[in-house]
C-alpha cells in the first residue's frame, strides 16, 4: 500500500486532542492545531507556540476541541505552552465571549483586547529588551542634515529627546524595523543601544510619600459601610454611589479599596481617560506606599515596555490596584474583589471603534462572572445607571454635602438672546461675563471657560428669540443638509425645508450656529490683552504630555484663563479658580442625540463643580439662547434629582434609552453612491429580517457625512433587547455581500449619532 493510503486509513483511529487558536498578527487568524501526546496543561485561555507556514508564531487558545476532531498528520502540532497556567483566566474567557456576542464582533477582536499587543509580543525566552539610549543631541544644522539624508533617524533622535529620561525601548520607537536605523545612530555615536531586563519593577524609581485616611464625615462613613459589606459578602449587585462634586467620593474609594486589599482581595478601578491625571495617580499610590509596585496604571500614554511591565506585575498578582481607562475593565486583576467605576455617566467609557464595547456595562457584568462587589460613582448618574435603580436593580447610596464645607457655586444662567445685538463680540461673550473676567483679572484670580461643542452637526437657531428647530416626531435637534438644504431628523428620517423666517419671532436673521475655540481665543485676546490665556482643544492636545503641562501651568498660576472644550470639564480640582464661564450651553443641546440633553446637564453641572473648591466662593456664567431647557435649569439649581425625573419621562414617552436599546449602521466609501446603495440595500433586507418591535430609520447621510474622504450613510435601530439588534444585524451585514470599497458597521447600544 502506498505510504499516503496507510496514512489515511489509519487516521481515523488515532484519536486526538485539538485546539482552536487565534494566531498573534495584524489580522484574525483561528486555526485548529493539535495536541500532542504528553503535552499537559493546555486549556482555554493558555498562550502557546505554534507553527505558521515556515515560522513560529504565537497565540492564545480560544476553545479546546474534541476528541477526534481532526485527521491524524493533517493538523500541525502546538509546539509549546509559553506559561504553565492559563493567560486568560476563564472569567475573562467568558466575558470575551459574552461581549462578543453582545456586540455582534468577532470573539478574537475582544481577545485582543485582554492580552493587549505589549504581551502578545512577548516571547518567551526573552528575558531583555532593547533600550536606546540619547548620547549627544545634534546641534540645529545637524539635525537638519540628518533629517534630509534619514528622516526616520532624525525622528527617532526627537523622540528620544521628548523623552522624560532620554531613553526608550526599542518597542517604543517602532519595534524591530527601527533597529537599523537605532545601528545607524549608534555608529555615528548618537544613541547607545543597551539590553535591558524586561521585569522591571515600574514603580522602582518613584516614591510616594504615604497618606493617612481621612476622618470621614456621616454621610461617607455610611457609604463606606455599605460597600464593605457588599465586598464581603461577594455581592455583585452594582452600588450608584450618588455623591454632588466635591462630596468625597475619592476618599470613600480609596477606604474601600484598602478594606478589599486586607480581605487579601484584588481591586479594579476605571476612570475616565482625562481624569487619569498624575495628581489622581498620585492619591492612590500615596495611599497604598507600603506596598510597593501595588497600584499598576494602565493608560495609553505609556510606551509599550510600560505597559507590559504593568500588566505582568497585575497578572502576577504583585500589583493588587489596577487603575485605568475602559480598556483596564479586561485587567487581569487575581483574585477580584471590588471594582470601582469613577464618574460612570463619562461617555468615554464607549469605545467609538470596534469593538464599540462600553466598559462600564462589561464591567458590571465582570463583577457578576467574579462575584466581586461594583460601585458605580458619578455626582451626576447616567440615566441608564438611575432607571436601574428605580428598577431595583442596583443600591443606591447618596452624599449630598460637600466633604470640604464649600457651598456650592452660585450659578447664574444669562440670556443672549438680549446680547445677539451687540455685534462686537460676535454674539461669543456677553457683557456681564466679560466684566466678570475683568474683575478675577484684577483680584488675581482664575477663570475657565467652556466651549461645549461637539461633532459638527449644525442645528437650525434663531438668535432673536432662541428657537430652535426640533423634529415633530422625536423632538430632537433637525441637523442641516447643505446638499439638500433640508432639516433632517436623523432618528426618524423627518425631512423640512429651511424656514426663511423665524417661526416664533418672524425674524429674518434666523441663522445656522457654530464656531470654534479658535475664534473666541482671538475675541478673547481683543478684550483682554494682558491676560495669559491658554486654549485647549484636540488641535492643543495632540502633543504627548501637552495636556498635563497645560494643567500644571494652570495650577501653578502662570496661567489666568483657560479656554476649552469638555476636555477641561472633569475631575480636575483648581482651588484658584472662582470664575467658571460656558460660552454656549446650547450648543450641546442642538444636536441629534437624544441625550443630548443628559450630557448637557451632567457636563453643566461638572463644570460647575469646578469653580469655588479653595478658600473663595465661585461663580458659574452660563450663557445661552435657551435659558428655559431643562438642563440648563435644573443644572443651574444643582438639582440632579429633577432633571432625571423629568429627562427620564420624557425619554419615556419618546421611547429612547434606557426604555429601548438602539443601534447605529454606518456604511462608508469613497464613493457616495455605493455608501448609498450598501445602505439602502440592507435597509431592505433588515426591514424584512426584523421583528415588528424594532424599529428602523430611512438610510440617510450621517450628520458627519464625510470624513477622512469617505462618505458615510447610516440608519438608526430602536429595539427593547440588543440581543435581538446584534444577532440580525450582524448576520444580514454578513450576508450582504457588497464587495470591496464600502465598510459596514454596527454600533450595539451607540452613544454617538454623528
Ligand atoms: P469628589 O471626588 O466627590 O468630587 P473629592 O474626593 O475630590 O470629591 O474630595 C473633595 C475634597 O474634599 C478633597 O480636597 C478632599 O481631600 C476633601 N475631603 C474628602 N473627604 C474628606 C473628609 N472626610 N474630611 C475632610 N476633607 C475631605
Ligand atoms: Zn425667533
Amino acid at each position: 500500500m502506498p505510504s499516503a493510503m496507510q496514512e489515511l486509513f489509519a487516521a481515523p483511529l488515532v484519536r486526538q486532542l485539538t485546539a482552536r487558536i487565534l494566531v498573534d498578527g495584524m489580522n484574525d487568524m483561528v486555526l485548529d492545531y493539535a495536541i500532542p501526546d504528553g503535552m499537559a496543561g493546555v486549556e482555554r485561555g493558555s498562550r502557546v507556540e505554534v507553527p505558521l507556514r515556515n515560522r513560529t508564531a504565537t497565540g492564545t487558545v480560544l476553545a479546546m476541541g474534541g476528541q477526534g476532531d481532526g485527521w491524524s498528520g493533517a493538523l500541525r502540532p502546538i509546539l509549546r505552552l509559553v506559561n504553565d497556567e492559563p493567560v486568560v483566566s476563564a472569567v475573562l474567557m467568558d466575558l470575551a465571549e459574552w461581549a462578543a456576542r453582545y456586540y455582534a464582533v468577532p470573539v478574537e477582536q475582544m481577545i485582543r483586547c485582554i492580552v493587549p499587543e505589549p504581551v502578545r509580543q512577548e516571547r518567551h525566552d526573552e528575558k531583555t529588551r532593547k533600550v536606546v539610549v540619547l548620547q549627544n543631541w545634534p546641534d540645529d544644522d545637524q539635525l537638519n542634515k540628518i533629517n534630509r539624508r534619514a528622516p526616520r533617524q532624525a525622528a527617532i533622535l526627537r523622540l528620544l529627546h521628548a523623552s522624560a529620561d532620554k531613553r526608550e525601548p526599542l518597542t517604543a520607537l517602532g519595534g524591530t524595523p527601527a533597529l537599523t536605523p537605532c545601528r545607524a545612530l549608534e555608529k555615528a555615536g548618537y544613541v547607545r543601544i543597551e539590553e535591558e531586563q524586561v521585569h522591571r519593577d515600574p514603580a522602582g524609581s518613584e516614591t510616594f510619600a504615604p497618606s493617612t485616611p481621612l476622618q470621614l464625615n456621616p454621610e461617607q462613613a455610611s457609604a463606606l459601610n455599605s460597600i464593605r459589606e457588599a465586598c464581603d459578602k461577594g455581592s455583585s449587585r452594582p452600588i450608584l454611589l450618588q455623591g454632588v462634586t466635591g462630596s468625597g467620593k475619592t476618599e470613600v474609594y480609596l477606604q474601600a479599596a484598602r478594606h478589599a486589599i486586607s480581605q487579601g482581595k484584588g481591586v479594579l478601578i476605571l476612570v475616565p481617560e482625562i481624569s487619569l491625571t498624575p495628581q489622581t495617580m498620585a492619591r492612590f499610590k500615596s495611599r497604598f506606599a507600603e506596598i510597593p509596585g501595588g497600584v499598576a496604571i494602565l493608560h495609553s500614554a505609556m510606551s509599550d515596555g510600560e505597559r507590559f511591565d504593568e500588566w505582568h506585575s497585575i497578572h502576577r498578582g504583585k500589583a493588587r490596584i489596577a487603575i485605568g481607562p475602559r480598556s483596564a475593565v479586561f485587567a487581569p486583576v487575581q483574585n477580584l474583589g471590588l471594582i470601582i467605576v469613577d464618574e460612570e455617566h463619562d461617555a468615554s467609557y464607549k469605545q467609538e471603534n470596534t469593538p464599540r464595547y462600553h466598559g462600564r456595562d462589561l464591567a458590571v457584568l465582570r463583577a457578576r462572572m467574579e462575584g466581586a462587589a461594583i460601585v458605580l460613582g458619578s455626582a451626576t448618574p447616567s440615566l441608564e445607571s438611575l432607571h436601574n435603580v428605580h428598577q431595583g436593580k442596583y443600591a443606591l447610596l447618596r452624599m449630598d454635602k460637600r466633604a470640604d464645607g464649600q457651598r456650592l457655586p452660585l450659578t447664574r444662567v444669562l440670556d443672549m438672546r438680549t446680547e445677539a445685538k451687540d455685534k462686537r463680540n460676535l454674539g461669543i461673550l456677553s457683557e456681564r461675563l466679560r466684566m466678570a473676567i475683568d474683575e478675577r483679572l484684577n483680584k488675581g484670580e482664575q477663570t475657565i471657560l467652556l466651549l461645549n461643542r461637539r461633532g459638527f452637526a449644525r442645528a437650525l437657531q434663531c438668535p432673536e428669540c432662541g428657537y430652535t428647530a426640533h423634529c415633530e416626531y422625536c423632538a430632537l435637534p433637525m441637523t442641516y443638509h447643505a446638499t439638500e438644504n433640508r432639516l433632517v431628523c436623523h432618528i426618524c428620517g423627518y425631512r423640512q425645508v429651511v424656514p426663511p423666517r423665524c417661526p416664533e419671532c418672524h425674524t429674518q436673521n434666523i441663522a445656522l450656529e457654530g464656531y470654534g475655540t479658535q475664534k473666541v481665543e482671538a475675541v478673547l485676546r481683543r478684550c483682554f490683552p494682558e491676560a495669559r490665556l491658554q486654549r485647549v482643544d484636540a488641535d492643543v492636545t495632540t502633543r504627548k504630555n501637552a495636556l498635563r503641562d497645560i494643567l500644571s501651568d494652570f495650577r501653578a498660576h502662570r496661567t489666568d484663563i483657560l479656554l476649552g472644550t469638555q476636555m477641561i470639564s472633569k475631575g480636575l480640582d483648581f482651588p484658584g479658580v472662582t470664575l467658571v464661564g460656558v460660552l454656549n450651553a446650547d450648543l450641546g443641546l442642538n444636536i441629534p442625540d437624544p441625550r443630548a440633553a443628559e450630557r448637557t446637564f451632567q457636563l453643566l453641572t461638572q463644570v460647575a463643580g469646578r469653580a469655588g473648591r479653595g478658600d473663595l466662593d465661585g461663580e458659574v456664567i452660563i450663557q445661552t439662547y435657551n435659558p428655559q431647557a431643562a438642563a440648563i435649569q435644573f443644572a443651574r439649581r444643582h438639582d440632579t434629582d429633577g432633571f432625571a425625573e423629568t429627562e427620564l419621562e420624557l425619554r419615556q414617552m419618546m421611547n429612547f434609552p434606557p426604555f429601548c436599546h438602539m443601534a447605529v449602521i454606518t456604511a462608508k466609501s469613497e464613493q457616495e453612491g455605493i455608501a448609498c446603495l450598501a445602505m439602502e440595500t440592507l435597509h431592505r433586507h433588515l426591514v424584512a429580517a426584523l421583528p415588528p418591535q424594532v424599529q428602523i430609520s430611512t438610510p440617510l447621510p450621517a450628520p458627519l457625512a464625510k470624513t477622512y474622504g469617505q462618505f458615510r450613510y447610516q440608519c438608526t435601530l430602536k429595539a427593547p433587547s440588543a440581543r435581538m439588534l446584534s444577532d440580525i444585524c450582524s448576520r444580514e451585514i454578513a450576508a450582504l455581500n457588497c464587495g470591496e470599497g464600502v465598510t459596514l458597521s454596527l454600533d450595539i447600544d451607540a452613544y454617538s449619532f454623528m
